[in-house]
């Protein structure tokens, strides 16, 4: 099979990580019979300093006439200092809103390997831990109504709440799905108890389950749900939640992991359409020192194999590969623990030892 890849390097450890996804993809095609396709287009930064706009319209559409696309980081120091609207950071709300981007996949797995970096006692994660939340990312808070009006107290400012059936109805949807797929069960979170649209959420995604009679559903407040997550964290299988604190919970729960160098996302469109980037940033602090972990950048395009592609044999095989390279004691330097076990190890040798696992 051919497939069209967008890919977007973006800035500082971006183009590092990038090159060695790219070369574990290529090992993939070798050994499965698969061509990938890449055209490379710029956003964030290396955007500005090419033509003075984060998101250039030729990104966008190369983007919307490919099968997926692939997003190194975006951000930097040297940019820093721009008003807001016109920094990098800004090219990934618009692609958000563009490619019409309304769910967000990020699993938070501890691996038995890296089981070091946890920062709760070994108990509470004994035998693993793989939660994936699953927020929506084009409606709620984020993006709803706001302002600023005059009080008797002075001036006040707002951001509206506010999430419509069907909005809910999609992103249940793709819980469900995957939890399907998983141990078979969902975890809703909102804040019921007080929000009226927590109320509308709660009743709509109680509608969606009755679709899914293979998956449990609970229902849990965002309060309790940021407890749970660091005294139980074992108990969560897939948490669906809003725009706002899915933000909140999906940095938590990926600390728990305590290794962001390792951490993968997926953000989905309908039909299968995806963009799939590392969760780190541009990480401007070791740019360009062959000391990135391109483990995240590696596994987000194993996760475009599994969701947009339906390569889930060679989805396996570079989550495998990995595994198999921190099982021989190799560690990026932000994986490293100073043990005597450990071969430290840079971007570069990573992703060739990665890619000659498959
Ligand atoms: P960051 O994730 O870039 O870095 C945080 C820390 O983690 C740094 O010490 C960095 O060296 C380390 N780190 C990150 N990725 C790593 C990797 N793959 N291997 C080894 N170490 C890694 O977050 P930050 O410092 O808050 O932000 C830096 C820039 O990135 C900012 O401009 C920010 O706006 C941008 N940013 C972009 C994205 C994105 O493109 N999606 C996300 C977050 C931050």
């Amino acid at each position: 099979m051919r497939y069209k890849i967008a890919v977007i390097s973006g800035d500082g450890i971006g183009p590092e990580v990038m090159a060695e996804a790219l070369r574990v993809l290529d090992r993939v095609g070798e050994q499965f019979g698969h061509e990938f396709d890449y055209t490379t287009a710029l956003a964030g930064g290396a955007a500005i300093d090419a033509c003075g706009n984060s998101l250039p319209q030729e990104t966008i559409d190369l983007c919307k006439r490919s099968d997926a696309v692939l997003l190194g980081a975006i951000g930097g120091w040297k940019w820093d200092n721009l008003p807001g609207e016109q920094r990098p950071e800004r090219a990934l709300l618009g692609l958000r809103k563009e490619l019409a981007l309304f769910a967000n996949l990020r699993p938070a797995i501890l691996f038995e390997e890296l089981a070091d970096a946890c920062p709760l006692r070994p108990e509470l994660t004994a035998g693993g831990l793989d939660v994936l939340i699953v927020r929506e990312l084009t409606g709620g808070i984020y993006f709803g109504e706001r302002g600023y009006k005059d009080t008797p107290l002075g001036r006040a400012a707002y951001d509206v709440e506010q999430y419509a059936e069907e909005e809910v109805r999609r992103i249940a949807h793709v819980a469900f799905s995957m939890a399907g797929k998983r141990s078979g069960r969902v975890t809703s979170v909102d804040k019921a108890n007080v929000l009226e649209s927590s109320r509308l959420w709660r009743e709509i995604v109680t509608e969606v389950a009755a679709g899914y009679p293979e998956v449990a559903l609970n229902h849990m407040y965002v309060d309790n749900t940021a407890m749970q997550l660091v005294c139980a964290p074992q108990q969560f299988d897939v948490i669906l939640t809003g725009n706002m604190f899915g933000d909140i919970l999906s940095d938590e729960a990926s600390m728990i992991t305590g290794s962001i160098g390792v951490l993968p996302s997926a953000s989905l469109s309908t039909g299968n359409f995806g963009l799939y980037e590392p969760v780190h940033g541009s990480a401007p602090d070791i740019a360009g020192q062959n000391k990135a972990n391109p483990m995240a950048m590696i596994l987000s395009a194993a996760m475009m194999l599994r969701y947009t592609f339906g390569l889930a044999k060679e989805a396996d095989a570079v989550e495998t590969a990995v595994k198999r390279v921190l099982q021989k004691g190799c560690r990026t330097p932000d994986l490293c623990r100073g043990e005597s076990t450990e071969r430290k190890i840079g971007t570069a040798e990573a992703g060739q030892l990665i890619a000659g696992e498959i």
